[in-house]
């Protein structure tokens, strides 16, 4: 699959996603980048907004699995909390915890997303392994790390908002 820093779809938030918009593109596993796309590093309390969208999902049949690569427990926690499947150290933008996530679900790349909030780690991750990259902005960059990081992404995302308009 083609090395590409360019997001294929950019949404502003997680929950702007519908069941209805990835079964058109026939998708039926979305992976979910946690640390800034669910939940911000700050906060180990999910919003009112991604619970109710975490039912709509699973009611619709999308299936879902948090592929991380933080090595922390957060993401384990809110997973079995929430009956998630969950894969952590998942080395993106490398394919190991995508491969693992396709593996688990018996899925083909064609039929999935990756949706994050890292051009360098999700975006890349889920290009190369043939899955359809989403990209959402960040929920909080909450220290200087962040927003510089962010500020590199800004090219990419610039040139991905322009492929779609041309
Ligand atoms: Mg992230």
């Amino acid at each position: 699959m083609p090395f590409s820093l360019l997001p294929k779809l950019i949404f502003h938030k997680l929950t702007d996603l519908t069941p209805e918009f990835l079964r058109q593109r026939g998708i039926d596993l979305l992976m979910l980048d946690f640390d800034n796309t669910m939940l911000p590093y700050t906060s180990r309390i999910p919003s009112q907004e991604l619970l109710s969208w975490l039912d709509r999902m699973r009611q619709s049949g999308v299936r879902l699995c948090v592929v991380s690569n933080s090595k922390k427990d957060k993401a384990a926690r809110f997973c079995r909390e929430h009956e998630i499947v969950c894969i952590t150290h998942s080395k993106k933008p490398t394919g190991r915890g995508i491969r693992q996530c396709l593996e688990h679900f018996h899925a083909e790349p064609r039929q999935t997303a990756l949706v994050g909030d890292q051009i360098f780690t999700d975006v890349l991750g889920a290009n190369c392994a043939g899955s359809t990259s989403i990209l959402v902005k960040p929920i909080h960059l909450h220290n200087i790390w962040l927003k510089l990081r962010h500020g590199a992404e800004q090219p990419f995302i610039y040139l991905a908002r322009k492929r779609r308009i041309t």
